[in-house]
């Protein structure tokens, strides 16, 4: 079964409804059909073994991935942030693309021999070709390519089949949140993994999706106001972000019924602000990675109300997990040796089941000879099958032989009075071969000392987690998708303290 036939289903199912966009000038889930229809014929004309975007949001994305299918093509959204070479680099990699472009960026993207349409330019040709049959993909062909975020290597290019996509939206189903009123904010952009992953399961579960390309807080309430929003999506750093601007709880976001976030660790104390300004709201903690199409592990609402209302510290320690594997996904954690650890013990996350993907381009396959692919995040899970994201592996610091995982740090540097945001990373050191220093945003007119902070984790951590450098800072670099860039915090302060 490819990918097309969720949107096939949502054509017969919810027709004229509306799938993206305001409910006065959206486009429904017919229209949705026949302009991917239409797109898969202006790839097959132009030739065209991929159909590649650059663009910021809107409908293209459901167009581009429905109509690659129905062409037999996998679709591949590029990151619109990159530079030209860098853009040029990956579509060098891709034998003929059909290449959609935002207008700022098909300019810039013209070269002999390779065919550029704006995504206004694609959008009319589609709507005026003649609707393409099926050309019914194997379950095995690659639906999209996609490139990872490059938050600690550069971006990998992981290869999605029909299979891996449609497993996922059927293992993820129950978390939908499926319902004919149902309206879904997405502000995770195209490129990404999530944006993806929302793009399928609105479609199958026959939601109405409304864009923000540009994040703000106020932004994002207003969407809410002002269509009727009853679920959104968010990465941590929004989710911080929009509670310090709420006023009045639900009075501020009153129609809005469910929250998902997910794509990095959440810190608790910034969950549990948010549950407490959004009581009536489902809470939803999403794990997953580009490799494993998308969320894997789940936290559910029932286990974010457990959690809040309890006083015994084990169920309380739930708003600190992952949640447990989705259907037809099994987790496991594995030492160096590759040998599946109990439960408690921490290692590295492993994952296998059909919609994790099986390789990446150029590189080949990515699973043991068991099925395992190894996430390179750090974690544990517990004897009910709970995760606990600790990081990625390549994060954990070093210090005199000592492995310290920045979320250890990081979760009690956040309780500190003061303190508004932190991050843990290690500095090149003569001595101890890293050196463990910290980086915190202060929340306004309340900045810590440097020994203030020392001290509070001295009195609350073993002595080899208090920071040795300790740095004020006016804000975090995150990434477009909320992934904190630790990379650049190292490479921000070891120059100075080297120097
Ligand atoms: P690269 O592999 O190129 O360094 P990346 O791993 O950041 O990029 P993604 O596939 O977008 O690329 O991100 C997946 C990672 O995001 C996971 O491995 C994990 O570290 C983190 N992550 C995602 N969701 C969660 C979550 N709910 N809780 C904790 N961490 C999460």
């Amino acid at each position: 079964m490819g990918i097309e036939l969720l949107l096939d289903m949502a054509v017969d199912g919810y027709g004229e409804r509306v799938a993206i966009g305001s409910h006065d000038d959206g486009s429904s889930y017919v229209d949705l059909g026949a302009l991917s229809r239409g797109a898969a014929t202006v790839a097959a004309e132009h030739g065209a073994t991929h159909v590649a975007t650059v663009a910021v949001m809107g409908p293209l994305l459901p167009i581009v991935l429905f109509g690659g299918s129905y062409a037999g093509v996998p679709a591949v959204p590029l990151n619109y942030r990159l530079s030209t070479p860098a853009l040029d680099e990956l579509l060098a990699t891709l034998e003929r693309p059909l290449v959609i472009a935002d207008a700022d960026f098909a300019e810039a993207l013209r070269r002999p021999g390779r065919v550029v349409l704006t995504t206004e330019e694609f959008l009319a040709e589609a709507l005026a070709a003649e609707p393409a049959g099926p050309a019914c993909p194997a379950d095995d062909d690659p639906a999209v390519l996609l490139f990872t975020s490059g938050t600690t290597s550069r971006p990998k290019c992981v290869v999605l089949t029909h299979a891996n996509l449609v497993s996922y939206v059927l293992g993820t189903v129950e978390f939908a949140g499926a319902g004919i009123d149902e309206s879904q904010l997405v502000t995770v952009p195209p490129y990404h993994i999530a944006g993806v992953a929302s793009a399928l399961t609105s479609t199958y579960s026959g939601r109405r999706v409304v864009h923000l390309p540009r994040f703000s807080p106020v932004g994002w309430l207003t969407t809410v106001r002002r269509e009727s929003v009853t679920s959104a999506m968010v990465v941590p750093t929004m989710l911080a972000r929009i509670v310090d601007h709420l006023d009045g709880g639900l009075a501020d976001a009153p129609s809005l019924r469910a929250l998902a976030y997910g794509g990095a660790r959440m810190p608790t104390p910034v969950l549990e602000r948010a549950l407490h300004a959004f009581p009536e709201v489902d809470f939803t903690n999403a794990y997953g990675l580009t490799e494993t199409s998308s969320t894997i592990a789940v936290l559910g609402p029932e286990d974010h109300r457990r959690a809040i209302a309890a006083t015994e510290p084990r169920t309380r320690a739930r708003l600190g997990s992952a949640g447990r594997a989705v259907a037809g996904v099994e987790i496991g954690v594995r030492d160096a040796g590759g040998n599946l650890l109990a439960p408690g013990a921490v290692g590295e996350i492993v994952v296998r089941g059909p919609q994790v993907s099986g390789a990446y381009v150029g590189i080949g396959s990515v699973l043991d000879s068991d099925g395992w692919f190894a996430t390179r995040d750090r974690g544990r899970l517990d004897e009910d099958g709970y995760l606990y994201v600790d990081g990625r592996s390549d994060d954990v610091i070093i210090r005199g032989g000592e492995n310290i995982a920045p979320a250890e740090v990081e979760d009690a540097l956040a309780r500190m009075p003061g303190v508004r945001d932190c991050a843990v990373f290690g500095l090149p050191d003569d001595e101890w071969g890293e050196r463990l220093a910290a980086a915190v945003v202060a929340e306004p007119g309340q900045a810590p000392t440097t020994d203030e902070v020392r001290s509070y984790l001295r009195a609350r951590l073993r002595g080899s987690r208090t920071p040795d450098d300790v740095f004020i800072v006016d804000a975090l670099p995150y990434s477009a998708t909320g992934k904190l860039l630790r990379r650049h915090l190292v490479a921000d302060f070891a120059r100075p303290a080297a120097g």
